[in-house]
């Protein structure tokens, strides 16, 4: 390499000028000069070595301090589950429940100013349970409801919700499914007078507050993998932001990946109930969740949440809440800062 051979080089002359110098002693005046260039050059390369060591101690450590501090701000930045701002915020908040339907996903996001939208309401027997939540939270209006994709899991409660509220709008992918269940779900929306609107990519709900949400899936069509049809709605409150994945797998995760979209998020319902089919690595790296809610039933026969999406998501460093264990999920935000709590504690 250059450098070392032109380090090596200068020695040897340095050295060979102190041994000629110190044989030719009628040449003083040389040598002595030659003697204080190779003190001056030592003293040099002392300074520059004491230099190094100097500038590099510092930067390491303070690296390793930034390093540290900021995992630290990863795990503990937001307030711990259960603990509210203060009440003078309690009011601004924006919530998003995560009801326990056991397999399957129903998602409540209630805005500052109360502005509804529910995403799926569990299977056929989980709607009369959706509707009991709602009323519970004392909501009888839904400006939008989502059905992600035709799936009995997802869409199987609506027609009964759709049913028994006061329903503005109902967005879901633009894929049709041949089941009873379903054509159960569209006579719900059409015996309202409603009309479905498509939820695709990049497609945005009206919301007030500056609460933004918008589509990021479906980006493609995907035949009759339903799963990959699945609406991904992302929500932003102020610093905050969640995404809901209804049951996107892979090959939707690559092409919201593809397509550019934002989809970094504080709290992230995971994909498919935690299963292996969604959740990539690179999706994850994407979204970056601190927070991860998993929708699953209790000894469900598909073995959902997989433990490899278990270790994934603890290992990109989100906290996660499980339907199954803690009960139904609740995220709140005021903008700045998120807080969880479940009905089962822990
Ligand atoms: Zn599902």
């Amino acid at each position: 390499m250059p450098p070392n051979k032109s380090n090596t080089q200068a020695s040897r002359k340095k050295a060979s000028g102190a041994t000629s110098g110190g044989r030719k002693s009628a040449r003083n005046t040389k040598q002595q000069s030659k003697g204080l260039t190779v003190l001056i050059n030592l003293l040099v390369l002392a300074a520059v070595l004491v230099g190094i060591y100097i500038a590099n101690i510092p930067a390491d450590s303070s690296d390793g301090h930034r390093a540290a501090s900021s995992a630290q701000t990863q795990k503990t930045g937001l307030p711990a589950s259960k603990v509210k701002p203060a009440s003078g915020e309690a009011d601004e908040k924006l919530e998003v429940h995560f009801f326990d339907v056991g397999q399957g996903d129903s998602t409540l996001v209630v805005t500052p100013s109360g502005e509804t939208i529910l995403i799926d309401a569990g299977q056929n027997n989980k709607g009369e349970l959706v509707v009991d939540y709602l009323k519970e939270l004392g909501i009888d209006r839904l400006d939008a409801v989502i059905a992600t994709h035709p799936d009995a899991d997802h869409i199987g409660g609506l027609d009964i919700v759709v049913n028994k509220l006061d329903v503005k709008s109902v967005y879901a992918p633009r894929v049709a499914h041949t089941t009873q269940t379903y054509k159960d779900f569209l006579n719900a929306v059409k015996h309202k007078g409603l009309t479905i609107k498509a939820a695709r990519s990049g497609t945005s709900l009206p919301l007030s507050d500056g609460v933004t949400a918008s589509f990021a899936a479906p980006v493609n069509s995907y035949g009759d993998h339903f799963n990959e049809w699945s609406a991904v709605l992302r929500l932003e409150y102020g610093n905050t932001s969640f995404l809901f994945t209804g049951d996107a797998e892979q090959e939707s995760e690559a092409d919201m990946l593809a397509s550019g979209f934002k989809l970094a998020a504080d709290v992230l319902k995971v994909g498919h109930h935690g299963s292996r089919t969604s959740s990539s690595q690179a999706f994850l790296h994407a979204v970056k969740p601190r927070y991860a809610v998993i929708s699953a039933g209790t000894g469900n026969k598909y073995g959902h949440p997989h433990d490899v999406i278990l270790k994934r998501l603890a290992k990109a460093g989100a906290s996660v809440y499980r339907t199954d264990k803690q009960g139904s999920v609740v995220a709140y935000s005021n903008g700045h800062e998120i807080w969880m709590t479940t009905d089962k504690g822990s």
